[in-house]
């Protein structure tokens, strides 16, 4: 028997269209360069994405096209977040951050036909056109609201047009929709192309209760990047929901998103652990003081959460709530939600499930496979290589549909990522494989350690990375970052790790520098680590 249900395809234009009948009036608000705040509302941005659409067709974009947009998060880039995709287009966010190599490699493997740049980001843009075979036609927004260089085409005129009479295109739900790359910590990064269908799943999947438990009556300061893994999808699931969405343009410093979160009534945010760092050190220099609404939910992800400082924010009447994801996968995974049986557990064991990363969301499926390919129990302590598959998970990358290293025979996801799950279900990332360290045999887990250093309260951060040794082959090295002002021993940090682990884990190595390096996303960036300290020579006695 077939279903009687009408056939429709899944689109993000129903996303807009559901936000403008309902919720024409709820605010966006960006701060531009200059600290001042932009506000706009859904009815204006739902205008102008039909403009930009209708624009784009103008400009010659065919369906299935790419276009790029070189920007940081504010209202015009979620304009395109929309606009692209509301003209039949593909959305390539470039990551501003990527070498100017890796931008014109990735420029040309999408084969972008148009790009919207930032005023102020033309300096990246000069120096990624001439490494272009055949650059795209450029359109500037004027963010930093200076005139515009001479010569250059403006975004204003180019969507000027009234598009009232604006027709979406008929589409499959399986068209592209937008892409990303992924950083490319090994190798040349890859294109993950999203469609219609996973996009609006993933946004309807990222609101339920367990999920973000996200709703129209939600202020959400977005800071995850809008150029790394759709910021996190979130510009999509908040229109959907009508939904208040405040961007903080490029100003990240921990003071600056703290006076938005204050000044637009914030009670859910995102981004990764290094922001919420800053944050918790401008909460706790006890400069000034912030009125916060009570309970803020922070959804934090990209990166292991330290166990500190989830009970730090707690102290702050603050709610952490650590996701896992992917590039490949949208990037909702997991997510951590207490489960109604585990509601009265002690304290100590509900912050334990909290530092891990979560648990499969709806539609989501993850496992734990050996290193021979033998899917492992759920029983928390079964260690291997995490995968994962599911409605809104990549299957393949663009140009490069098969990739054995990346996609199981029986079409899993391999993530890179060493974990175990336990037998409630939640989710524990040991590491990224690449990132173990391998001592007499035995793998230590660097997230681990480094959770634990940064719990101490004068280091701010840490990262624990292998270094040769000519008996055990590797030993642990953690390199510290110390608070301003404050003082601590390697002698100290290793008093606080032996009762925690065992003693051949502990690392007899430490150093302190002023920063840690970070990818282009804010994460740890262990490979340049790696390669500062190739030539450490252990302390561990041979
Ligand atoms: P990249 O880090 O290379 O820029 P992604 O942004 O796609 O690429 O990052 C995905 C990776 O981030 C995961 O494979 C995992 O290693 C790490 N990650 C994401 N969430 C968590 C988490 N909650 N705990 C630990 N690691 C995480």
């Amino acid at each position: 028997m077939r279903s009687t249900m009408m056939q429709m395809p899944l689109s993000l234009n129903q996303l807009l269209e559901h936000a403008h009948a309902l919720y024409p009036t709820r605010e966006v608000v960006s701060r531009r360069p200059d600290k001042s705040l932009y506000r706009c509302n859904y009815g204006d941005v739902y205008r102008r994405v039909r403009q930009l659409a209708q624009a784009l067709q103008g400009a010659g974009v065919a369906r299935g096209e790419a276009v790029g947009t070189l920007m940081w998060n504010h209202w015009v880039h979620l304009e395109a977040y929309f606009g692209i995709p509301a003209a039949g287009a593909v959305l390539h966010t470039l990551n501003l951050r990527l070498s100017p190599e890796d931008l014109a490699y990735i420029i040309e493997d999408a084969d972008d036909k148009l790009i919207i740049i930032d005023d102020v980001l033309l300096p990246i843009w000069d120096r990624v056109r001439p490494l272009l075979k055949k650059p795209p036609r450029i359109v500037v927004f004027a963010f930093s609201g200076a005139p515009l260089p001479a010569g250059s085409e403006s975004y204003e005129d180019f969507i000027a047009a009234d598009a009232s009479a604006y027709r979406y295109p008929e589409q499959d739900e399986n068209e592209a929709m937008g892409m990303c790359y992924t950083s490319g910590t090994t190798g040349r990064p890859k294109g993950v192309v999203y469609s219609h269908r996973s996009m609006v799943l993933h946004s309807i999947v990222g609101a339920l209760p367990d999920v973000l438990g996200s709703s129209s009556r939600d202020n959400v300061l977005v800071i995850t990047p809008m150029f790394h893994a759709n910021a996190w999808a979130m510009p999509f699931g908040a229109l959907m929901l009508g939904a208040k969405q405040v961007f903080p343009g490029p100003h990240m410093a921990g003071e600056d998103l703290l006076d938005l979160m204050e000044g637009e009534a914030i009670t859910l945010s995102l981004g990764v652990p290094t922001i919420w760092m800053m944050v918790l050190q401008a909460l706790q220099s006890g400069k000034r003081t912030w009125k916060l609404v009570p309970g803020m939910r922070m959804t934090v992800g990209g990166a292991a959460v330290p166990r500190s400082l989830i009970e730090a924010f707690d102290q702050y009447g603050l709610t952490i709530k650590q996701g896992w994801g992917m590039t490949e996968t949208s990037p909702l995974g997991s997510i951590t939600s207490i489960k109604p049986n585990l509601i009265d557990a002690p304290a100590d064991r509900l912050y334990d499930i909290r530092a891990r990363a979560g648990l499969q969301v709806p539609l989501i499926q993850l496992r734990i496979v050996d290193f021979d390919g033998q899917v492992l129990p759920w029983d928390g302590e079964s260690t291997g290589e995490l995968q994962c598959r599911g409605h809104w998970v990549a299957g393949g990358y663009h140009n490069q549909p098969t990739d054995p290293e990346k996609f199981t025979e029986d079409g899993w996801l391999r993530t890179g990522d060493v974990a175990t799950i336990d037998p409630e279900g939640y989710l524990r990332i040991a590491d990224r494989t690449k990132d173990l360290i391998k001592s007499g045999g035995e793998w230590i887990s660097s997230v681990e350690l480094e959770n634990a250093i940064m719990g101490h309260p004068s280091v701010a951060e840490a990262a624990v990375i292998a270094v040769k040794h000519p008996k055990w082959d590797e030993r642990p090295l953690a390199v510290v970052v110390k608070k301003p002002g404050r003082e601590v021993t390697p002698q100290e940090l290793r008093e606080l790790l032996l009762p925690r682990f065992a003693k051949w884990q502990v690392p007899d190595d430490f150093t302190f520098i002023d920063a840690l390096p970070r990818t282009s996303t804010g994460k740890f960036l262990k490979t340049k680590l790696r390669q500062d300290f190739k030539n450490w020579i252990s302390k561990t006695p041979a």
